[in-house]
């Protein structure tokens, strides 16, 4: 009789001891190196502006309605010299359909650009490869939908001071665009092995930035300012002669 009731016991035990080791690894996270940040300063008026930015990016660079409507700016907050909201260092948008090339998310793309404006020999920075790459540390890259973790991971690998990103992966997700569901924070926790660490600002100026993402997969929604849907009915095409580049 003694055997029956040892093994259930046992199991019990190491029920409890299963069920508690998952609720420590929720309830007790390892440090995340946003725990160790320095206060942040910058006036969310400033962030505004800058998300803002990566929106214009888009009509900037293609069109206000590309289909993969990833923009990001990447922005020098510590050289406030021709203005207090910082210096824009380079920005893109998402280039995969332009290049054939699936990593060229627009957070990816931006850094390539950076990489080529902080090492070119006749521009302003001039910097060696190694000093371009200690430079990552000073900048902060805005991007208007949270970055999927290929990009999370480059932003670590970057070094970046800041990530600050608008529409959520969720958002996207809800919106009908197919994700990894491995959110930034996540990628940003798990990486704190790295000697850099980077702020991490989620859903600032969502309302702004969702709408960028909201036409693709809902006919009914309305096409981005300087855009109409097509003859299908299906995408959103620019209305050529209203935009400031026809003027
Ligand atoms: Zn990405």
């Amino acid at each position: 009789m003694l055997y029956p009731l040892l093994i259930l016991g046992l199991l019990l035990l190491a029920l409890i001891h299963l069920t508690h080791g998952q609720s420590h690894r929720h309830t007790h996270p390892v440090q995340t190196s946003q725990q160790s940040l320095s206060q942040d300063t910058i006036p969310f008026e400033t962030r505004v502006y800058w998300m803002r930015r990566a929106n214009a990016a888009l009509a900037e660079l293609e069109s206000p309605c590309p289909f993969g409507a990833f923009g990001s700016v990447v922005v020098n907050h510590t050289d406030t010299s021709s203005d207090p909201k910082g210096k824009l260092v380079c920005m893109s948008i998402n280039q995969s359909m332009q290049k054939g090339n699936p990593t060229l998310h627009g957070e990816i793309s931006a850094i390539n650009n950076c990489s080529g404006i902080l090492t070119d020999p006749n521009g302003e920075y001039k910097l060696s490869a190694s000093e371009a790459l200690k430079a990552f540390s000073t900048l902060s890259l805005y991007t208007n939908a949270e970055p999927c973790p290929m990009c999370a991971s480059a932003i670590r690998w970057s070094g970046f001071a800041e990530c600050i990103y608008g529409t959520s992966i969720e958002s996207l997700v809800e919106k009908g665009w197919g994700q990894i569901l491995i959110y930034s924070d996540e990628v940003f926790e798990e990486s704190t092995k790295l000697p850099s660490m980077t702020r991490l600002i989620p859903n600032v100026l969502a309302n702004e930035t969702d709408p960028f993402f909201s036409w693709q997969f809902d006919p009914q929604y309305p096409c981005p300012e300087g855009c109409h849907r097509s003859g299908d009915g299906k995408g959103c095409r620019e209305i050529w002669g209203t935009t400031n580049r026809e003027l």
